[in-house]
């Protein structure tokens, strides 16, 4: 083992080899793997992990670049990856994972490089590598290319490319020794790819010109390339001139710069469009010429698929159903041995059950119609749970997204309800207070005259009988005296309505104030008033009314007006044992009737009514007292003089 000042130089040489070692990567792949490898070497001799690492991950990036010695780029990447979980750093973890993701994307082990990479995207984000994160994001886009997730596909790229524009494209060159720019056209030649075979060719030739400018300035070798993707758009767009013009240009430059792989597989996108035009020797050379290039292929297995199923519908269409035959089962094969799309495999065992019939072979027919049926079940199956999967999460968000709007209208209508409601509680409690306090004024104003504030006529009926029927059954007595104002319309007439007004509210003053705490005093009508005396005799009640009787004519009623005087006339009555109010009340106004028939302002009571003092229409009443002799001829009694006076 190294002493540590060893291992300190020794790390920052191997580190510094490495650092080489992965600039160069990219324009000299070659010498970079060399470096790597020496640097692979020392660092397991001085057990540095770190070193290690980066000698695996710039090594695998070689042959990745290189597309040779995959399965060894693999083991790296996995001793890489085994590494990464002892040091435990999402740098390293989100290159390795990105590097393996690339792998398995170009041996299309489709899902294993969808996990990687993404897994690489969360590390590379965690680790704060924005750029790795857009090479990691746009490959992940042509793992869903190739899967034929499209619309996925087209959001990872947007954000790439977003992503991309938010770094900067130009500054990530500094990190990958190949121009920001070039990626920046990598993405918008994938987002092509998509719109192609979204079938949207005009929008994919659109932007397939955008990355085909930039290629052709900085990187020649990937516009032959973009080039046969344009051709494929062109001719699906059935523009066949201008997708020969494509492949053709593509297929110079692919011999110029790029590879022969290259070269091939613009010569069969040629091959197709003459097929499609019926001109199938033409086609025919061509695609003989691009199988040459081909078979040695390891890498464009699934392109050199492609051809040999081209060459076997040219071989068809020419007549040669057994040449054609030949083809059609060597593309099988190949199919099989590599991860393509089940949908394709269908379309071939379709078309080799086609030719079996045609051959006569029904039981190969049979055979193939079965796999093809089975496949396309299996094929409709994923698609259908796929689509059912999508449909679903998009629901979900959507609902999800429903229901927080709905949850927040709610509580928004809520809160509203309830604020509402609190206010139109509080306005009723008010209203109530005030409908209360309203019906108390109403209930105490419908019970009192408003002119003088005595109990009113209603009020009189609404207790004259329970009170008189409780006095009954207590055997108490209870008096009642009408008192009428004399000559009251002369006073209306001669001195004004206004001073009639206030006669009758001193005049109720008057009463009230001579009245005790138990009686009641009432305005009974017009100028009239009644008084109620619970629990008192006759002569008492008789009493009081003549006290009240003399304040009225005793009172200084030329305040008012000079000539103004006012008497009063009253009845008194009491009940029997037997009298209802109706009865009482009818004979108080006997007897008031008496005291004006005997010349007004005196009190008479009915123990002092006389024969003739009973009008015509009341006689058929018992109210006249037992005959006394001499009582029939008497005027009235001696309290008649006390405050007599005529008012006018
Ligand atoms: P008597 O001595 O026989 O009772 O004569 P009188 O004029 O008092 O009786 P009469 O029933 O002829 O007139 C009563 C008058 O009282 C008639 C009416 O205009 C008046 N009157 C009734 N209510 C009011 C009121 O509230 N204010 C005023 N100023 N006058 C009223
Ligand atoms: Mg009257
Ligand atoms: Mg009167």
């Amino acid at each position: 083992m190294p002493t540590r000042n060893e291992y300190t130089m020794l790390s920052d040489s191997l580190l510094l080899l490495t650092a080489q070692a992965r600039r160069c990567r990219s324009t000299s792949p070659e010498q970079s793997l060399q470096m790597a490898a020496q640097a692979e070497e020392t660092a397991r001799a001085a057990g540095h992990n770190a070193a290690l690492i980066e000698a695996l991950l710039c090594s695998s990036h070689c042959l990745l670049l290189m597309e040779q010695e995959m399965e060894k780029a693999r083991a790296q990447l996995t001793e890489a990856l085994g590494l990464c979980r002892l040091l435990a750093k999402p740098a390293y973890y989100g290159e390795t994972l990105y590097l393996r993701g690339l792998l398995f994307l170009l041996s299309y082990a489709l899902e294993d490089a969808e996990i990687d990479l993404v897994q690489s995207v969360e590390w590379l984000d965690k680790a704060n590598l924005r750029e790795w994160n857009v090479v990691a994001l746009s490959a992940l886009g042509r793992v869903y290319i190739e899967m034929g997730s499209y619309p996925t596909a087209l959001k990872v790229l947007r954000d790439a490319l977003s992503l991309g524009e938010d770094i900067g494209f130009e500054k990530m060159g500094q990190i990958f020794c190949i121009s920001g720019h070039q990626y920046r056209a990598d993405i918008f030649r994938y987002i092509g790819v998509v719109y192609s075979n979204m079938d949207q060719f005009a929008r994919a030739i659109s932007y397939y010109e955008i990355a085909l400018e930039t290629y052709e300035q900085i990187a020649p070798s990937h516009a032959g390339r973009t080039l046969y993707n344009m051709g494929i758009a062109a001719n699906e767009m059935g523009n066949v001139d201008l997708a020969l013009s494509y492949y053709q240009r593509s297929y110079d430059l692919e011999c110029e710069w790029g590879t022969a792989s290259g070269a091939a597989i613009s010569l069969g996108g040629i091959g197709e469009v003459f097929i499609g035009l019926g001109q199938l020797d033409q086609a025919w050379a061509a695609l003989q010429k691009a199988e040459k290039c081909l078979s040695t292929d390891e890498i464009n297995r699934g392109f050199y698929a492609d051809l040999l199923w081209t060459m076997g519908d040219c071989l068809l269409r020419q007549g040669k159903s057994s040449e054609a035959l030949n083809y059609y089962l060597r593309t099988m094969s190949l199919l099989e041995e590599t991860d393509r799309a089940s949908s394709q495999f269908a379309i071939h065992h379709q078309k080799l059950a086609t030719l079996y019939k045609s051959l006569g072979d029904f039981e190969k027919a049979l055979h193939h119609f079965e796999c093809f049926h089975q496949l396309t079940t299996e094929h409709l199956e994923e698609s259908w749970t796929e689509q059912m999967h999508q449909a679903m999460v998009q629901f979900d968000t959507e609902r999800a997204l429903k229901d927080r709007e709905i949850l927040h209208l709610h509580s928004q209508e809520l809160e509203k309800e309830i604020a509402e409601r609190t206010a139109i509680q509080v306005a009723l409690a008010k209203a109530k207070d005030e409908l209360e306090a309203r019906n108390r004024e109403l209930a105490l104003l419908s019970q009192k005259d408003q002119l003088t504030g005595l109990y009113n006529r209603r009020f009189l009926d609404g207790i004259i009988e329970p009170l008189l029927s409780v006095a009954r059954k207590m055997h108490e007595p209870v008096s009642v005296a009408l008192c009428d104002i004399d000559d009251f319309k002369q006073i209306n007439d001669l001195l004004s309505h206004a001073v009639g007004d206030e006669v009758l509210r001193i005049v109720a003053d008057i009463l009230q104030a001579s009245l005790r705490r138990t009686d009641v005093a009432v305005r009974y009508g017009g100028e009239e008033f009644m008084a109620i005396f619970p629990n008192t005799e006759e002569g008492e009640a008789a009493l009081l009314m003549d006290q009240f009787r003399g304040t009225v004519a005793g009172h200084r009623w030329s305040q008012i007006t000079e000539s103004l005087g006012v008497t009063i006339s009253i009845g008194v009555a009491t009940q029997t044992r037997h009298t209802d109010s109706y009865t009482l009340i009818r004979d108080a106004d006997v007897c008031l009737y008496s005291a004006k028939r005997r010349g007004k302002n005196q009190v008479i009571t009915s123990s002092q009514l006389q024969v003739g003092d009973v009008p015509p229409d009341m006689l058929n009443a018992t109210i006249l007292p037992p005959a006394q002799p001499g009582i029939g001829t008497q005027d009235y009694n001696g309290t008649e003089l006390e405050g007599q006076g005529d008012p006018q």
